[in-house]
């Protein structure tokens, strides 16, 4: 399978080259030159497999370069009982009626990120060595809280890679900050910037453009690379877990072979529905794709109207990860939803640089309304929802997953639609404990208590266990505490690899 970009003005690919890229030359995202295809033989194979040996499968039909032998090792290494607490890696529970929650909140890190950071760091040495790359790969990573941690234990201690985060020194929650500053591993570094989450995410931009700091790093035999969500050896992993749901239901016999459901996910970036969508290409009977938005409603009017305008409020909500307002991956599904007419996406993304909005026509809004649906929930409606699901289910679901599960209960009340359905959980309650604790307890309760207290508050009254990952964060070793000046970051890149005084 060869990889062409979105905007069609650069030459196609090989899958480890578009792993090592990241980024197309041309500004776009790498896609599959053609769709692949499950077919039922295939589907009826897998049914009866683990969710490692099922990944075996479907990355092969992406990541034709990668032989059967290398893709177990990577399933392995990543899909295994010490990186996640379930045995089923990422399983299907069954909430009420058709209605069913998928947790992929399993991982070290206790969010759906581990999903594809736990298998990309194996991906990319590989991709390196195919390519006849012969530099160490640094990663830089810039996060407004949960990629920073799952890319740190997605790369621990894996040959061949180094891996370099900053963080908005006030910009991160106490957990995901002491998550991070007591990560553990001979090739991590993490440092604090003095600004926001755009100061440090310029900051590594600039970094990874300088020709400058790139040709020094490069005289030393290391290469940068990136982890974020465009990435195809991102995308590609969850692809995985759209078709893992469907076995699993099949197999407990929830569902008939060939029938259709929908599927619920909570959305940011867009790149974990957008799986979704790829699964669908591939051949797994869905009906719906459902994209539930926060107050950062940009892709519900978008669906709705076909009008993508990134020129409104920003809102800090309490589904943080979700609080995104230029939704890089869209791109993908408007060059497939355009017949991969790569002039008009490049019409349209300079649009969105230039203007903030851009319009897609009558014909191609119909399409992509027959397949998403769209719904957002505000503040007050996840909490409400928190709630309402743990007295009528008995079921904790995070911040995000509430607003999955809000927005289904709004699309169910629209259609009538009745088709089974899996909601797809991104986060642990824990993860989130504080809102999650608001929620169920009420203000009073939580008012002037840390984080830390509140997990096992939050533990005792929903009666789960605190994930290995969260449990005595507070009382780790904090092994990182540089703290830089937003323009001491490439210095600090240079001191981390220990080159020179600082270039
Ligand atoms: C990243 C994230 C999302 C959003 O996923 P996208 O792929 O960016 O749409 C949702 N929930 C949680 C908990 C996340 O960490």
């Amino acid at each position: 399978m060869n990889y062409v970009s979105t905007r069609g003005m650069c030459p196609v690919v090989s899958s480890a080259e578009a792993i090592k890229m990241g980024i197309a030359p041309d500004g776009g995202l790498f896609v599959p030159e053609s769709p692949v295809a499950v077919d039922n033989q295939l589907l009826d194979k897998m049914l009866n497999m683990s969710y490692g040996q099922r990944a075996v499968e479907i990355l092969g039909l992406y990541l034709t370069d990668y032989t059967r032998e290398e893709l177990s090792d990577c399933t392995q290494g990543a899909y295994n009982s010490s990186n996640f607490d379930h045995p089923d890696i990422a399983p299907v529970v069954h909430l009420e009626g058709s209605t069913y929650i998928q947790e992929l909140w399993h991982g070290p890190t206790s969010a759906f990120k581990d999903m594809a950071l736990q298998i990309l760091p194996r991906f990319l040495p590989r991709a390196a060595a195919k390519t006849g790359e012969k530099g160490e790969i640094v990663i830089l990573v810039a996060t407004s809280g949960d990629t920073g941690k799952a890319a740190l234990e997605g790369f621990k201690d894996v040959s061949g890679t180094r891996i370099i985060v900053f963080y908005p020194e006030q910009g991160v929650s106490q957990v995901q900050r002491l998550q991070m500053v007591t990560q553990e591993g001979g090739n991590v570094a993490v440092a604090a910037v003095q600004g926001n989450f755009d100061d440090a995410q310029s900051g590594v931009k600039a970094i990874f453009t300088n020709t400058e700091i790139n040709s020094s790093i490069n005289s030393q035999g290391y290469i940068f690379s990136s982890a974020n969500s465009i990435n195809w050896g991102r995308l590609a992993p969850q692809v995985v877990y759209y078709f893992s749901a469907y076995l699993d239901l099949l197999k407990e016999g929830r569902i008939k072979s060939g029938e259709k459901i929908n599927f619920v996910v909570p959305t940011g970036n867009f790149g974990n529905i957008l799986a979704g969508y790829y699964a669908r290409q591939a051949g797994l009977p869905i009906k719906r794709l459902i994209c539930a938005s926060n107050s950062n409603n940009v892709l519900t009017d978008f669906i709705n109207s076909g009008v993508y305008d990134r020129q409104r409020h920003f809102y800090k909500t309490l589904s943080p990860s979700m609080d995104i307002l230029i939704s890089s991956n869209l791109e993908r599904l408007l060059y497939q939803m355009s017949c991969r007419d790569h002039g008009r996406v490049r019409e349209w993304m300079k649009s969105l640089t230039a203007q903030g909005t851009y319009q897609v026509g009558e014909e191609m809004l119909e399409s992509i309304r027959e397949l998403f649906w769209a719904g957002y929930a505000g503040d007050p409606e996840t909490l409400a929802t928190i709630k309402n699901t743990f007295d009528s289910h008995g079921y904790v679901p995070d911040t995000h997953t509430a607003v999955g599960l809000y927005v289904y209960d709004r699309y169910r009340e629209t259609s009538g639609d009745e088709t089974v359905t899996v909601v797809v959980s991104t986060a642990s309650p824990f993860k989130f404990n504080g809102s999650v604790a608001r929620a169920l307890l009420g203000d009073a309760k939580v008012e002037g208590r840390d984080e830390f207290e509140l997990l096992a508050t939050l533990a005792s009254v929903s009666g789960l266990e605190i994930p290995q990952g969260l449990k005595d964060l507070d009382k780790k070793t904090v092994l990182h505490s540089t703290v830089v000046k937003k323009e001491a970051m490439a210095e600090q890149v240079m001191t981390f690899l220990g080159i020179g005084a600082g270039a």
